[in-house]
């Protein structure tokens, strides 16, 4: 086998043996049952990767004090809004869980200790993304809650630790948004990719950071100016970025899409890795 040969080999069992790692910005939770630009680049995105074993996701809507993985069989869809058509609450992303790749999840985290949840189950966080990337619902999935009590610095460190499970067809989605100011949509033009500055100026800068490894800044996103005070007002929808970012190699490839404005003071803005 010539050289070129062999490295082409290497590089394709490569790219079959690491799942990519996503992170998400979910959105209004219509976009769960809309036809639209975004759900049409969660499709895309889905076809880009490989068909994973299960998926671990972490989401804005389950903060908790500690961390907690579900370990049911079936997790419940749970419908936590309010003020949405009645179609929305209809929806059922009947997907098994895994009790095994929770228990997985615990042995592996040493930052802390992991509580197995029975109670939980999927918010829209995670099922009106994954039901566009797997609408069969015929992969497992789990959640991971984020610890309200905690650092940045500490959920970049515990999402670290999870890292192997992508060497066993683990696909982990961070579910969030990066610019996420709901006391100041402009509900005028909702349906607009419109952004104030201090929105675009925030997502420019939080995408340079992405692109060029520049964690630190990200982790440390109080110390950023006004436009990223303005763009987190609170942390749930951001953090989940530091779990997807933490589990990076150091020479993967990062990209992005769905980079759009959403009202003014929200962006789609959705990175892969891998
Ligand atoms: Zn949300």
């Amino acid at each position: 086998m010539k050289l070129n040969e062999l490295n082409k080999l290497t590089q394709s069992l490569g790219k079959t043996t690491t799942m990519p790692v996503l992170f998400i910005g979910h959105g209004s939770p219509m976009n769960a049952i809309e036809e639209n630009e975004f759900v049409a680049g969660f499709r895309n995105v889905a076809k880009e990767i490989p068909k994973p074993s299960a998926i671990l996701c972490v989401s804005a809507h389950w903060e908790t004090r500690g961390t907690f993985v579900t370990a049911m069989k079936n997790p419940p869809t749970i419908h936590d809004f309010g003020g949405f058509p009645k179609d929305l609450f209809e929806v059922q992303y009947p997907a098994p869980g895994s009790p095994e790749l929770a228990k997985e999840t615990k042995s592996l985290i040493t930052k802390t200790q992991v509580g197995l949840d029975e109670k939980w189950g999927l918010d829209h966080g995670a099922w009106s993304v994954i039901k566009h990337l797997y609408p069969h619902a015929d992969i497992p999935v789990i959640q991971m809650s984020i610890d309200y009590s905690q650092t940045p610095q500490h959920h970049y460190e515990l999402a670290q630790e999870i890292k192997s499970l992508r060497e066993k067809g683990v696909l982990i989605i961070g579910s969030g948004n990066m610019v996420h100011n709901l006391g100041m949509v402009a509900w005028k033009r909702l349906n607009e990719n419109f952004g104030f500055d201090w929105a675009i100026e925030a997502n420019e800068k939080m995408k340079k950071c992405i692109l060029d490894g520049n964690h630190k800044d990200l982790i440390n996103f109080r110390s950023q100016g006004k436009a990223f005070d303005l763009a987190i007002p609170t942390p749930e929808h951001y953090l989940p970025l530091l779990y997807s970012l933490a589990l990076k190699g150091e020479k993967e490839p990062v990209s992005l899409f769905n980079d759009k404005m959403v009202a003014g003071s929200l962006t789609m803005t959705s990175v892969k890795i891998g």
